[in-house]
């Protein structure tokens, strides 16, 4: 058996689960919300974890990491050089590393002799081609300081590229897919031939689909007005497009369950799941170009996963001539399934994500 604990260190929140890996079992998990010193909140946990009947000591950690930077494209062993380079990438990623790293810190004191894995969110993207990553700016200075896009949620895309794969009865090398992870954060990711080809995230996590509480795409000008006219500083503006836009920004909300609820009598909350929705189907055709043939969409996360009444809602217009099967599309999330009817041009699925099993079974092959 290979016991895996998989922490997930965020920037406001320490997720953890205890994986049998082999049996694919949650031994024992939690959450702990509004965590403002990780040090100290997992310097706590981790004795509690231990005095669990359910604990096993873990053969490996695995540890989320959200940038991984251009160094680092595979779950990575951690060593004092690897810990450094990580916090190199501070810059990058200055809501998320920070949190990561903590976590990192405190495992190796408390498990000072199991190795430990760092699994990056960026890391599935590596393989991106230049003519996707590259910003139009001046190169030697996009160059030296790493200004490109990286794009994010890699172990979702890889897990679920694995997982439709197999539900296909195919070789992942010889799909070519579009998956729309819409949870509370979103993004799309063009999957060519098993392979992360494009992707709407960028340097961070703030580009590309309309999230809970992110913008997603805007101009960039936004930011210069914001800052000339309306004296907000850079910080604010950052605040503000990362945690008080996308639903919540347009409707009060940032889930989609209540957006979805209001706007049977709200206007406002009509419109925001318009924009919402407007801007997935704009992807979609984007990818569909990028790849020429697309063997599925898939759709996962809380949102991709579970909200039958938006699927319906955004595949209305049967964008790219993907239609809709009513019927599939009520089914309850459980497991991999189709939910195009036979005459639509593109099979339609949703499959399950799993980003801890996923970060479990990398530490594995990391360590
Ligand atoms: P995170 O990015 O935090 O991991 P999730 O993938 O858990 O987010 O997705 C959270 C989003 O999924 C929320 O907007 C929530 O409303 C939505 N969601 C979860 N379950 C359902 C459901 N049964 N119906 C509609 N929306 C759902």
């Amino acid at each position: 058996m290979t016991t895996v604990l998989v922490i997930n260190s965020g920037s406001s929140s320490i997720k953890y689960q205890l994986i049998d890996e082999e049996k694919q079992q949650l031994l024992l998990g939690g959450n702990l919300e509004r965590v403002s010193n990780h040090v100290h909140e997992l310097a706590e946990l981790l004795p509690k974890l231990r005095a669990d009947s359910r604990f096993v000591e873990p053969d490996v950690i695995g540890h989320r990491v959200v940038h991984g930077g251009e160094r680092f494209s595979k779950p990575t062993l951690v060593s004092s050089e690897v810990l450094e380079e990580i916090e190199s990438l501070i810059p990058l990623a200055p809501l998320h590393n920070p949190g990561n790293i903590a976590g990192i810190r405190a495992c190796l004191e408390a498990f000072p002799s199991t190795p430990q894995v760092a699994v990056f969110d960026t890391a599935f993207h590596q393989t991106m081609p230049p003519a996707s990553f590259r910003f139009a700016i001046d190169s030697e200075l996009a160059k030296k300081h790493g200004i490109r896009k990286y794009g994010f949620h890699g172990t979702s895309f890889s897990y679920v590229t694995k997982e439709t794969a197999e539900f296909l009865g195919k070789d992942s090398k010889d799909l070519n897919l579009i998956i729309l992870h819409i949870g509370n954060g979103a993004s799309a990711c063009a999957v060519k031939e098993g392979q992360s080809f494009d992707t709407s995230m960028g340097l961070s996590p703030l580009p590309g689909l309309v999230m809970g509480t992110r913008s997603g795409d805007i101009d960039p000008t936004v930011v210069f007005y914001l800052n000339r006219e309306l004296g907000m500083s850079v910080d604010e503006i950052d605040v503000f497009l990362n945690k008080q836009s996308g639903l919540l920004g347009m409707t009060g909300s940032s889930d989609m369950r209540d957006v979805f609820e209001k706007s049977r009598t709200d206007q406002a909350s009509r419109d925001a799941l318009e924009v919402y929705a407007q801007r997935i189907r704009f992807y979609l055709g984007g990818y569909a170009a990028l790849l020429g043939a697309v063997d599925a969409v898939v759709m996962t996360a809380g949102v991709g996963e579970n909200s039958v009444g938006f699927r319906e809602l955004l595949f209305e217009s049967r964008p790219l001539g993907i239609e809709l099967d009513k019927k599939s599309n009520s089914r309850p999330n459980d497991g991999p399934r189709a939910i195009s009817s036979a005459a639509s041009s593109i099979p339609l699925l949703v499959v399950p994500t799993n980003e801890e099993l996923e970060i479990a079974r990398q530490s594995v092959l990391g360590s």
